[in-house]
């Protein structure tokens, strides 16, 4: 089976605070996309690979033999962009931001979608260990169960917990993300003010209405974010 791997690394890195593109921070003696490039050149399922690049840095990854656009503003863009050039029936979405993805799970992903042809979606997924609160600026009766001992300033920014979700069905969503292009193509038709919302691309093949299935994914493929995320991924890839 040959599929595309897209690896989307357009974003601007400003929660990380590197001055400059997230996906070109040093990580363990190497650029971070340079990571889940590695790990998908050598997924056998994984026959060619399109980065969506911050603009004006594709000649940082030039040499290489990638697919190299220009990314968007949003994720959805950048992925939009990358899709243009795929020629495959299975894309993998991924994040550069997840540098510590394996062969092994890029592998099983794949697998997981081509076992139920009625699916659109396989995505990696962990199941979550906290308990997780929805929370809103003003809760359900924020003056007398929130908010009634603290001063108006802290009122503003405070806060108040609506409802506890059920653990037992919450996972979080991580990457890669593998879909039937066809499905992915439909789904990025949607509204631009959706599209531009998306975190992911499964919620916008979800909200098409279709299939998308779960594949347990470790907790080390973890997301590099914040400076923490950063020191977090030295350490384990050093190893
Ligand atoms: O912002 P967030 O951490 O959710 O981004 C996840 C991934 O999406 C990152 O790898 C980032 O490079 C990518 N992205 C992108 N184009 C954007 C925004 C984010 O390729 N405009």
């Amino acid at each position: 089976m040959s599929v595309t791997a897209v690896i989307a690394a357009a974003g601007s890195g400003q929660r990380l605070g590197a001055g400059g593109p997230k996906a070109f921070v040093p990580v363990a003696g190497r650029p971070l996309v340079e990571w889940s490039i590695a790990a998908f050149q050598v997924a056998p399922s994984v026959g060619a690979i399109v980065i969506a690049c911050p603009p004006g840095h594709a000649h940082d990854l030039a040499g290489s033999d990638l697919g190299l656009v220009d990314g968007g503003a949003t994720r959805a863009e950048s992925v939009s962009n990358a899709l243009a050039a795929v020629g495959t029936e299975l894309v993998a979405i991924h994040d550069a931001a997840r540098p510590m993805v394996t062969p092994e799970l890029i592998e099983g992903v794949i697998s997981t979608l081509a076992a139920d042809p009625e699916a659109a979606g396989a995505i990696a997924a962990t199941s979550v260990t906290d308990t997780i609160k929805q929370v809103g600026a003003t809760g359900a009766d924020p003056q007398v169960h929130c908010n009634a001992f603290r001063s108006s300033r802290e009122r503003k920014t405070l806060q108040c917990v609506e409802r506890t979700l059920d653990r037992r069905r919450l996972w979080a969503a991580q990457t890669p993300q593998v879909f039937r292009v066809s499905a992915l193509r439909d789904a990025l038709t949607a509204d631009p003010e959706a599209l531009a919302a998306a975190t992911d691309e499964a919620m916008m093949v979800e909200a098409a209405g279709k299939k998308v299935l779960v594949h347990p994914s470790p907790p080390e493929n973890l997301k590099v974010t914040t400076p923490f995320d950063l020191r977090v991924a030295e350490l384990l890839l050093g190893q």
